[in-house]
């Protein structure tokens, strides 16, 4: 017995030695450690904690959010880090990331954090709420000054400097979701009309393809995935996509960097059968992932400039060879 004791004594002693060693680690970095689901988050985090934090993504590259699951060392990233910063409103649904985030004792959604005050700027999709915010960069902007707070939280000391960072990057947000706006709006409104793999673009379309205040501005968007681009696409869905090219005379199909083209070659197939010329866009568009873009105001530019490049007759004119010779590869 008195040796069983003193085995789990050393135990003990060890098991304190080192969260102890870890710890102090931590004091002596003097950095909240920060980790967010996304790369859009992570990004506004980024600049709002500065130098004050050490911050990284969960879900890195272009991958899927909505059905992402715990890889090899996630658990532990979860678990080390002093908040967690999620985007909610049902997008990370894995159920061992959901575990793991309502496990952890300072994980903030921020998107249902934002719904509580501004409700009525939120889309609903078949009764079910749309996560994709980061589209609108407006809406987006909301979640900054939350951030700063939380951070704030956390570190009392820089809680001042956190605020007036958000403040800042929320007003260039601001201005640059303006601008992208502008531009959006000079493609004449029958060409803003948007055909993708799933249904990201909500937002997006509201905001920048509508015209200002638009009644159906849903009616300029269709995708034959859904929500999350894990469903199973119907016949339905196909047929439907292919009038709504048809009825709009769209002849180009947007593609998503993080999900794979068949859907959207079917609907071209068809489309080519009913006499349309339909070409799937050389450039993705960025989706549910930052992929090539280095920002979210980057990631969010980039599907202006593709729009633009693919939507203006004008641009298409000028690229006519080049059409042609893509949509021979298909
Ligand atoms: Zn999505």
């Amino acid at each position: 017995m008195k040796k069983i004791c003193i085995v789990l004594l050393l135990i003990f002693f060890c098991w304190g030695c080192h969260k102890g060693l870890k710890h102090s680690d931590r004091e002596a970095n003097g950095k909240i450690q920060v980790l967010s689901s996304t790369a859009m988050i992570d990004d506004l985090v980024g600049m709002i904690g500065g130098e004050e934090i050490d911050h990284s993504s969960l879900i890195q590259g272009n991958i899927d959010p909505h059905s992402y699951e715990l890889v090899k060392g996630d658990g532990e990233k979860i678990s080390q880090a002093d908040v967690v910063f999620y985007n909610g409103l049902g997008l990370e649904h894995g159920a061992s990331v959901k575990n793991q985030f309502e496990k952890h004792p300072r994980a903030v959604a921020l998107g249902d954090r934002i719904y509580s005050q501004k409700k009525e700027a939120f889309i609903f999709v078949e009764g079910q709420i749309d996560p994709h915010i980061w589209m609108d960069v407006a809406l987006f902007s909301e979640i900054t000054l939350p951030i700063a707070e939380v951070l704030g939280e956390i570190d009392p000391d820089h809680a001042p400097l956190f605020r007036e960072r958000a403040v800042r990057l929320k007003e260039k947000m601001l201005m640059k979701d303006q601008e992208l706006f502008i531009l959006m709006q000079k493609l004449p409104s029958e060409q803003r009309f948007l055909v993708t793999s799933h249904d990201a673009f909500h937002y997006f379309t509201k905001k920048y393809l509508a015209n200002p205040d638009e009644e159906n501005w849903e009616k300029r968007l269709i995708a034959p995935e859904g929500l999350a681009p894990d469903g199973q696409m119907s016949v339905l869905d196909i047929k439907q996509v292919a009038e709504f090219l048809c009825e709009h005379q769209v002849h180009v199909v947007f593609p998503e960097s993080n999900i794979n083209q068949d859907s959207l070659k079917k609907i071209v197939a068809i489309c080519r059968e009913k006499g349309l010329h339909v070409k799937i866009a050389a450039t993705p568009l960025y989706g549910d992932a930052m992929a090539g873009a280095k920002s979210h105001l980057e990631m969010i530019e980039h599907n202006v400039q593709t729009l633009i490049q693919n939507l203006d007759p004008g641009v298409e004119q000028e690229s006519g060879n080049r059409s042609s010779t893509t949509h021979s590869q298909l």
